[in-house]
């Protein structure tokens, strides 16, 4: 592949560049479901939102040329989310992806243990930007156990790809837990108890995120 390292061990921008292009193909076809769930307790945008965004990521990476290393290449990706999203998600996302990248700094191809740090540093910019707390009902509540399952399973010797899948599957049981949260922070707290009753938007976009990771590092 051109433009990206691909080396043999650890995780290599061809697996970050692995990573956005599976989330944009999994955003595009998810873009409906995502948006519905944004109608409900929100503007209705969401899939928009992640689908230009994630688009314009595909783009810039396609476009990058040279060795470039995975921390570089989400640092990239992070902020062309921030110029191409108008909605909250995008800053949000693009600082997830940013300060991942940041973390990473210029090793080429970083370890499960390095990757699971620079997330869980990732998932702090986003509460340092956003000020959401776990349960407030965003997309802080899947990532965050998430994030904290992908270090657990590797603390525990796991392989980055187990702990991956792992992650994903707390991911996805942590949105489904949003359904019965009442919204503390975004569009959806102005519905106040009216938002109770509907998976919150980012939750499932972060299912997205954490899937094609999964998969990326498979
Ligand atoms: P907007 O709300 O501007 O229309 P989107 O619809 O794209 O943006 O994204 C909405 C999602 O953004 C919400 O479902 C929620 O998960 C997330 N979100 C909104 N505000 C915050 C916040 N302060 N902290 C964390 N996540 C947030
Ligand atoms: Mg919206």
């Amino acid at each position: 592949m051109p433009g990206v390292s691909t080396a043999a061990s650890g995780v290599g921008a061809h697996v970050v560049v692995s990573w956005m292009d599976r989330l944009a193909t999994d955003v595009r076809a998810d873009a409906q479901r995502l948006t519905q769930l944004d109608a409900a307790i929100g503007d209705g945008d969401h899939g928009i939102n992640m689908t230009r965004g994630l688009d314009a990521v595909v783009a810039a990476l396609a476009a990058q040329e040279g060795d470039v290393p995975p921390g570089r290449v989400l640092i990239v990706a992070g902020k062309t989310m921030v110029s191409t999203v108008g909605g909250a998600s995008g800053p949000l996302w693009g600082t997830f992806l940013r300060t991942t990248g940041r973390t990473l700094g210029d090793e080429p191809a970083p370890g499960g243990a390095a990757l699971a740090a620079a997330l869980a540093a990732g998932v702090k910019g986003v509460q340092e930007l956003g000020a959401a707390a776990p349960g407030d009902k965003t997309m802080v509540d899947a990532l965050l156990p998430a994030v904290e399952a992908l270090r657990e399973e590797l603390a525990g010797g796991a392989s980055l790809a187990d702990a991956a899948a792992r992650a994903a599957t707390v991911a996805a049981e942590a949105a489904r837990a949003t359904i019965p949260l009442q919204a503390r922070k975004g569009r959806a707290s102005y519905l106040g108890e009216r938002s109770v009753g509907h998976e919150d938007p980012g939750a499932a976009s972060t299912v997205l995120v954490m899937g094609a990771l999964a998969r990326a590092v498979a």
